[in-house]
Order: C-alpha cells, then structure tokens, then sequence
C-alpha cells in the first residue's frame, strides 16, 4: 500500500517513545538541556523555556543568557551561566531562540550553537537570525520550530501562502534545512524531509495555546525530549503532542483561559496519564 502523506500521532505511540528512568538513571545520563533564551527586553521567554525543559525528561536544565536573575528566582534548580555556550559545561541538547532579541549577542549565542556537536532546536528569534544555508552539515539534528509567519520568512512566501499549504511548506522547509521540522498551528505538523516518513499531525492542540509565551513553553519542553536522547522527529512530535495535552488539561474542567505558565505546570499530570 502507499506512503500516507500524513499521519495523525496516537497516544499509544507517543507513550512508547517517552524515555523513562530507571535504576542506573543519574541526572547527567537522563541528559541535560542547554536553553540559551531571553534578552533584557524578555526576560520572561527564558523562564518559560526553562519551565518546559525542566518538565520534558532531562536531568538538568542550563539556562545561558541575560536573564539569569530572574530564572533562578523562579528555578533554583537550574544551572546557570553568563558566557558563550560552548563554555557552559557539557550538554546533550540545546535550545535557543525565545525572546533572544537580535543585538550582536545574540547572533552569537546563535553562531556558538550552531557550531556544537549536540542536537539543536532553533525557535522564535534564533529562525530570524539563522543562516540560509542547509544545516545538514552540523555533526548532529536540528529542529526548527516556527509558526506560520516565521516559516514564511524563512522561505520568502507570505504567511498566507504558508496557511494555505501547510504540508507543502513544511516538507519544503524540512528539505530545504536538512532539519525537522515542527510547524505550529492549529494543527501542529512534524516532517524530517524526504524519505522520513509520512509527516506527523498533533491532534491534542487547543485555541487556548494561542496566548503568549506558549511557544516558548513548548521548545523547553522539546528541547529536554531531545536531550535525553530521543531522535529529533520523536522529540519534536512528542513534544507537540504532550504540549497540546498539558494545555487541555491546564482550562479542564472549567475550560477558561490559559496563560503560558499553566501549560508547562501541567506537564507532570499530562507525563503521568501518557506514561
Ligand atoms: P508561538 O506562536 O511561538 O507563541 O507558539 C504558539 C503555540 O500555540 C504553538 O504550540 C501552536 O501550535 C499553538 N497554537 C497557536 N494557535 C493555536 C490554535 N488555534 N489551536 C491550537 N494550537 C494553537
Ligand atoms: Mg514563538
């Protein structure tokens, strides 16, 4: 029979993938996350990036940036660091982008990411900032997390030529990059270019994830997937998918609205039904 060209995630699926400890666990080999985020601008992008990894299986999470104060006031767990990444100490993966802003620093936080030999996710600022060229070339994955009007800008279309074929344009980003790609929305879609497979679709997202700070919640999240060793397209698709679950879970039973914190507070509920 043929390939499908999509393929709607089932929770069985996504329940196999999750990674779980055990005896042998120790925090450095469930993996730690690397979330290089915030800007004095938005402070605020880095803790909610951090609240999400710290609750998507990793071991530990290290914040690097500016907003440090304001992680740890919040996470007293986290690891922090004020140099350039590669100086942070070992990581497993790295997440970089929400509310980086775009100053000199920035692009080098970016460039020190892109030059490591760990899985990367890159979202929000890091896709404006990231280079044209194919990233197939980096020693290991990369996962681009962009929502409608970032993916049309990484590929010179309107947003609104991207709304309306969004399975086209996520396997052309996915060929293009050399990455996995996860396209936000409505329905959330997963694609790792040609020969990966069907490309993956989130059921369990909910209007009430478009508030702010949510993507920011859900690179976190997908950026501790990654770093416990899951391969990116996992990573990515569970990330979407436990991302949409926590928000449900956050507006049930009163089905009101939600603020981006919620969602990543309800991460251990939704860990504890999936598992
Ligand atoms: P961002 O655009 O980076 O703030 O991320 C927004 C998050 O909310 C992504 O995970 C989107 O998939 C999700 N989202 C936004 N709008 C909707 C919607 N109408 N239905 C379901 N999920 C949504
Ligand atoms: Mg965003």
């Amino acid at each position: 029979p043929a390939t499908p060209d999509a393929e709607a995630l089932q929770h069985h699926d996504v329940a196999a993938l999750l990674p779980r400890p055990s005896a042998e666990s120790d925090k450095y080999r469930r993996g730690v996350v690397g979330v290089v985020a915030g800007s004095a601008r938005y402070p605020g992008a880095a803790v909610l990036a951090v609240a999400g990894a710290l609750r998507g299986g990793a071991g530990a999470v290290r914040y690097v940036g500016p907003a440090a104060d304001a992680v740890i006031a919040r996470f007293p767990e986290t690891l922090v660091h004020s140099g350039p990444p590669h100086k942070a100490g070992r990581v497993q993966a790295w997440v970089v982008g929400p509310g980086l802003g775009d100053d000199p620093a920035a692009r080098q936080s970016l460039d020190d990411v892109l030059a490591s030999d760990v899985p990367l996710l890159v979202d929000a600022d890091g896709l404006r900032l990231l280079p044209s060229g194919d990233l197939r070339s980096r020693g290991a994955a990369t996962i681009l997390t962009p929502h409608a009007g970032e993916a049309a800008a990484l590929l010179g279309v309107a947003r609104e030529e991207v709304e309306r074929s969004r399975l086209a344009f996520v396997r052309a980003l996915a060929e293009h990059y050399g990455a996995t790609v996860l396209l936000k929305g409505s329905t959330t879609l997963v694609c790792s270019g040609p020969g990966s497979g069907p490309v993956r679709v989130n059921p369990t997202g909910t209007g009430w994830l478009a508030t702010a700070g949510s993507g920011d919640v859900l690179s976190g999240l997908t950026g501790s997937l990654l770093a416990t060793g899951l391969p990116a397209h996992d990573a990515a698709s569970a990330g979407a998918y436990l991302h949409g679950l926590a928000a449900r879970h956050a507006t049930t039973p009163s089905g009101a609205p939600i603020a981006a914190y919620d969602v990543a507070t309800a991460l251990p509920e939704v860990w504890r039904d999936v598992l």
